[in-house]
């Protein structure tokens, strides 16, 4: 990690994991897997009557609230309504460490999708099947690197399709044909739901002071089955050539990718050119990806080794060369002519010195 700790981690919500994130990246903000938090609820809850309705009251809570004081006083009412109130020592637990699950405090973090507010895979599926408790380290690495590699022919096949195939735009809007041109088609797809959810949405200009026009957009949504409407607030300031706008939903800070409340602000004051503060590096398809696999040394030698170090230093070096390499072939052949000379240079001293 070059010596830089994570911003975030997210894992199952676990003592021993928590402790251990606490110790070596005081630092970094951790957060729990929602799915790992709602998952332990029928364990936890079921011996309450009515635990059903329980569970799926604090469902909603959990994935409805949009902010901070409507989630406390929403959970308030839920413990009130079903007199859970100093029943429960998992629900104080949660409510005490909120600000590691529950959606509308864990936005305020960028995730880039690694956390899910609805029911679908995620990272530690992955392992899912090799990894158990008496996994030792150096087979997780082994299963590590094993993974890593499989995401990275499944991401060469998805940059490939990204460059060959063109997912269609759905409407006549720049900002549309702005992102079909530059981002991953995964992502591209990923803006145009938002761009559908403009359907459901209805702004009105709430105010506007100098440059800054705050609107209201109200949100048709179906939460289970259920129609309903949600508001959210969003503010543009016209001047910004930045382009700053922000929604109270937070999702573009969360996910990386514009919400249907700004977009629909956005087409509502005709804004054609997407503010480039929104187009994401991380999101490009000509960006260029990698992942590091765990060199073959064991665990023991891997952590903090000379080995270990040295090799760091020159997997840097050489990503770098790379990086300003990979724009001509004339470089390519270059580093590649250079490539092969350092070899030859290094089997002679191997040689010499063997
Ligand atoms: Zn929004």
């Amino acid at each position: 990690m070059s010596n830089k700790p994570p911003e975030v981690i997210i894992t199952d919500q676990c003592d021993a994991i928590q402790d251990a994130i606490e110790k070596v990246f005081p630092q970094t903000c951790h957060i729990w897997r929602l799915q790992s938090v709602m998952k332990k609820m029928p364990e936890n809850l079921s011996g309450f009557s009515g635990f059903q309705s329980i569970e799926n009251a604090f469902s909603t809570v959990v994935h409805n609230s949009l902010t901070q004081t409507v989630f406390e006083n929403n959970w308030s009412k839920i413990i009130d309504k079903f007199g859970l109130h100093g029943r429960s020592a998992w629900l104080n637990m949660l409510f005490c460490n909120r600000h590691k699950w529950v959606p509308t405090y864990v936005k305020n973090n960028f995730c880039a999708g690694m956390f899910c507010t609805q029911n679908s895979e995620s990272i530690g599926s992955l392992f899912h099947g090799y990894i158990n408790s008496t996994t030792t380290l150096d087979e997780f690495l082994d299963q590590y690197n094993k993974t890593i590699v499989g995401i990275d022919c499944k991401e060469t096949d998805a940059n490939w399709k990204s460059s060959h195939e063109v997912v269609p735009c759905v409407t006549h809007y720049g900002i549309e044909k702005k992102f079909q041109k530059v981002y991953t088609n995964k992502m591209f797809e990923e803006f145009q739901e938002q761009l559908k959810g403009k359907m459901y949405c209805y702004p009105t200009l709430l105010k506007q002071e100098g440059s800054v026009y705050i609107f209201k957009v109200t949100q048709d949504v179906k939460i289970r089955e259920q129609q309903c409407s949600l508001d959210f607030t969003v503010w543009w300031d016209r001047d910004d050539c930045d382009g700053r706008c922000k929604c109270t939903c937070r999702h573009f800070e969360f996910r990386g990718i514009l919400c249907s409340h700004i977009i629909t602000v956005l087409a509502l004051l005709k804004v054609k050119k997407v503010p480039s503060k929104y187009v994401l590096q991380r999101w490009r398809k000509d960006m260029i990806r990698r992942h590091g696999t765990i060199t073959n040394w064991s665990y023991n030698e891997m952590v903090d080794s000379p080995v270990a170090r040295r090799f760091d230093l020159l997997c840097k070096s050489f990503y770098e060369v790379a990086e300003k390499a990979v724009v001509s072939n004339e470089l390519l052949m270059l580093v590649l002519d250079s490539v092969e000379e350092l070899k030859r240079k290094v089997d002679a001293h191997t040689a010499q010195n063997s």
